[in-house]
């Protein structure tokens, strides 16, 4: 059977469903009877505040080194929750004027305000839900242990929720690998900040799983693309080996860090692609130059309001911090397409792939590039980094930009506080490389926008992905005019986006004069070995050959000859 839902925290996965049921926890703590007078029981309950509130120090501790500090500041966050003497009065007035026990005090309590926090008109709310169940759970399992649901330890587990708490899934993340499929899970709440924190592939949004998924169940899932295979049938093992393949992607991170070298000897440089400061950790490990992309878009997800300057500096700091030395590539956010904040006040564009976006909306919304860019100044007082322009299309975009960032920041135009890097995404900007070139000290070329715009493939839409393709003659020729004119002007380009990970053009795109790419996490290693198992030498000699294939079909022979 196949599930579908919206990707919350990327990543493939494979285990065995454990399905959480809070109705059943609940239905059974409702269901004790008191068994001490309601002062007794008051005391119970008190008593088992101060268990909880323990507790929540331990799983804050326990957290320390894993996520952000931030994150795991919700734990604090349950703790004035739990604390709140409105919460605590009307579950003490349930046990005195109703006579009842404290667990079936805490669960009608839990029930009433979760049904009040999930019918909220306001998203912020609404995500607050799930902790509002956890506090209580917590409760519960501090007045009386049997009613914790059963779990399973070590296996790789696939945690299945009508709603999952955020302590729910910190417990099971804990015990060892695991992903998570939800009805109900915002994109800002506490559950989905923590699963991208601590890289647990989960899927919300599927409805009606209670009861199809049944415990026990296999369960494969791409959580990118928002699919799960639940006991797959022979007719989905295609799907199956595609989710496997992935997974074993994930999972070939190199074990030392390293920068992977040719067969003949050439360094070629491999940085991380980012969208926060807490994957900025991994630049260390994994050896990377550096982060050759981050998409501060992402920042600006997980928040109610727009950033103001000092938050935005918090972050970058907190990504420097994290990630140590080399080279730091800061992208302005690049909002439109799929990318808005919830609170987002612009408009969509008719076709919005072809609309305000990127650079045009910064350009639009001088409030919401004004923070970034003196933050950005302020960074650049500290630490070197370059700040790349998203979606930029013609020379005379990048002037007008360079105006207002020398306006917003108060210098001159010639004096910019920062180095400017242009994103190569859109082809016009591809064809105008030499002068933007001039103009600025570095191209990162996006290659997923790039191919979508040449192709006329929308990158989004499955219908068209076979045209949405990086080894068409015409996506390499333009790639490699881009090469010629970076070597002409000795400024560096790089190539990154999800497709510079993929494995299928890594021989491709070295061939064509790329020596620096931005991948995102699951895919260094794979690409490392790739560039490892190479020669420079063997790839130039094709070159040509390549870049004079008719189609798409011809320049995969030559890149099977070189595999072979
Ligand atoms: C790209 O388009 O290749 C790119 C790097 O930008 P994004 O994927 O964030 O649109
Ligand atoms: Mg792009």
């Amino acid at each position: 059977m196949i599930l579908r839902g919206r990707g919350i925290s990327p990543g493939a996965f494979e285990g065995r469903a454990h399905v959480l049921d809070v109705g059943s926890w609940m239905v059974a703590a409702s269901g004790i009877a008191a068994t001490r007078t309601p002062a007794g029981e008051v005391e119970r309950l008190r008593a088992a505040l101060a268990r909880a509130d323990k507790q929540l120090g331990r799983v804050k501790q326990e957290l320390r080194g894993r996520i952000q500090r931030t994150d795991a500041e919700i734990f604090t966050a349950h703790l004035s929750m739990m604390r709140d003497p409105v919460l605590m009065r009307r579950i003490e007035v349930s046990i005195e004027h109703e006579g009842l026990s404290a667990e079936a005090a805490v669960a009608n309590a839990a029930t009433a305000l979760h049904e009040e926090f999930e019918s909220s008109p306001t998203d912020m709310v609404r995500d607050k839900a799930p902790d509002v169940l956890d506090i209580c759970h917590r409760l519960l399992l501090c007045l009386d242990p049997a009613v914790e649901s059963e779990s399973i330890a070590g296996e790789p587990t696939v945690l299945v929720a009508s709603t999952l708490t955020p302590s729910e899934l910190v417990r099971f993340a804990h015990r060892g690998p695991c992903a998570a499929l939800t009805g109900t899970c915002g994109d800002r709440s506490h559950t989905a900040i923590l699963a991208r924190s601590l890289g647990v592939p989960l899927i919300a949004g599927i409805r009606g799983m209670r009861g199809i998924v049944k415990e026990n169940s296999r369960v494969l899932l791409d959580a990118g693309r928002g699919l799960a295979l639940v006991d797959p049938t022979p007719d989905l093992q295609a799907e199956v080996r595609r989710i496997q393949k992935a997974i074993i992607r994930i999972e070939r991170q190199p074990d030392a860090p390293r920068q992977p070298i040719t067969l003949d000897g050439v360094h070629v440089r491999l940085a991380l692609n980012i969208s926060g400061p807490t994957e900025a950790e991994l630049v260390p490990r994994l050896g990377a130059t550096g982060v050759g992309l981050f998409r501060t878009e992402f920042l600006y997800m997980s928040r109610s309001d727009w950033p103001d300057e000092s938050e935005c500096l918090a972050a970058y700091e907190a990504t420097a911090a994290a990630m140590g030395d080399g080279e730091l590539h800061v992208r302005l956010a690049d909002f439109g397409a799929d990318k808005r904040p919830e609170y987002a006040d612009f408009p969509t564009s008719r076709n919005p792939s072809l609309g305000v976006r990127g650079v045009r909306l910064l350009l639009e919304r001088t409030d919401i590039l004004g923070p970034q860019v003196r933050a950005l100044a302020a960074f650049a007082k500290r630490r070197p980094v370059s700040v790349l322009v998203p979606m930029l299309d013609t020379v005379d975009t990048l002037r007008r930009l360079r105006k207002t960032i020398a306006r917003l920041c108060s210098v001159r135009e010639e004096a910019l506080p920062f180095q400017l890097g242009a994103m190569i995404e859109v082809p016009a900007a591809a064809l105008s490389i030499e002068e933007i070139l001039s103009e600025v000290e570095l191209a990162a070329i996006g290659l997923n926008d790039l191919t979508q715009y040449l192709m006329a493939a929308d990158r989004e839409d499955e219908a068209v992905q076979q045209y949405h393709d990086g080894l068409q003659p015409a996506v390499l020729r333009l790639v490699r005019s881009v090469v010629v004119a970076g070597e002409a002007a000795a400024k560096p380009v790089s190539v990154c986006g999800e497709l510079a990970g993929n494995p299928a053009l890594t021989a491709a795109l070295l061939a064509v004069g790329i020596r620096r790419f931005s991948v995102s996490r699951p895919d260094y290693g794979l690409v490392a070995n790739l560039i490892e198992g190479l020669a420079i030498s063997k790839l130039d000699a094709r070159r040509e050959d390549l870049l004079r294939a008719a189609t798409g079909s011809e320049v995969r022979q030559i890149l099977e000859e070189f595999a072979a």
